[in-house]
């Protein structure tokens, strides 16, 4: 099941570095409610963002969410301390004398302009449903809660995955470079596929699997060129071959090489070749006699 998540995780996330424009390090904004649930299930949350999102994380804290672990009863100071670490993400709300509602902070962070799209590239961590439910009418952003102690990440939202066709029917239509094209075919076939993924990843996974058999096939080739040389050295040595070298005979009709580093087949050879030239050039009829001597001793 993990394995299957992170498959999926790593996909999802390809298609918000692709549509989006996700890069490294990846901007986590965490609200107050996740990191007391992480803290609660002893989850060291940004690491475990870092091993889900296959890269470094920033981890972000707006001034509210900041406030209200401030504000939170019991305080929990360890948290507050840890917070502390993290970017703060100033969020124009900290002259206001009680901090807005993660809700409408954050809300206005990922989406200033209020047109539906996630300027900065954020990615929310978030264990309030409503904000997850408002990011969702967000394009591109990638949602993460906890949900018994696992890291979990949403699927694609509706708005981001219209977003995404739109994308890619312009980027169709303007004639994209040719490296996008197949990626984002692919990407199609397995969105439409999605019970199928698994076979089709470990068939891309397995890049290096398919192309050992392929070694393996030549591998096997360079045994065949030998016979070629075989052939010549047929030609020759029947021709070639005194009656001094009977021995070498069998030797040299298993194998042509070594007959060329033995001492006393090289002269001979050396002869047989001159006389097959003749013969060629004469005629082929002449060769076939020749072939027949070298046979019947
Ligand atoms: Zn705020």
């Amino acid at each position: 099941m993990k394995l299957k998540r992170a498959k999926a995780y790593k996909k999802l996330l390809h298609q918000y570095e692709l549509n989006f424009g996700f890069r490294e390090p990846y901007q986590v904004l965490l609200d107050s409610e996740i990191l007391e649930d992480a803290y609660k299930f002893k989850i060291d949350l940004v690491s475990r963002l870092q091993k889900v999102l296959g890269g470094p994380v920033k981890p972000m804290i707006t001034t509210c969410d900041m406030r209200h672990l401030y504000a939170a009863k019991p305080k929990n100071e360890t948290l507050i301390l840890q917070a502390k670490e993290y970017e703060r993400r100033r969020c124009n709300h900290q002259d206001l004398e009680e901090p807005l509602s993660t809700l409408e902070c954050l809300g206005e962070v990922v989406d200033p302009k209020g047109n539906g799209t996630n300027k900065n590239r954020y990615i929310v961590a978030s264990n309030d449903r409503r904000v997850r439910a408002h990011m969702r009418g967000i394009a591109g952003v990638p949602l993460f809660y906890i949900s018994k102690s696992v890291v979990l990440m949403e699927p694609m939202a509706s708005a981001s995955e219209q977003q995404r066709e739109r994308e890619e029917k312009s980027k169709f239509k303007m004639g994209l470079k040719g490296q996008r094209k197949p990626d984002q075919v692919q990407k199609r076939k397995r969105d439409e596929e999605e019970e199928e993924e698994d076979p089709e990843d470990q068939s891309i996974a397995d890049g290096a699997s398919e192309a050992q058999p392929a070694k393996k096939k030549r591998a096997k080739g360079p045994k065949e060129p030998n016979p070629l040389s075989m052939r010549k050295a047929k030609k020759d040595k029947p021709a070639a071959e005194s009656k001094a070298t009977k021995k070498a005979k069998s030797t040299d009709a298993n194998d042509a090489r070594p007959s060329t580093t033995d001492e006393a087949s090289t002269p001979v050879e050396g002869s047989g070749r001159k006389r097959k030239r003749k013969p060629k050039s004469k005629g082929d009829g002449d060769a076939v006699p020749v072939v027949d001597d070298a046979g019947s001793p």
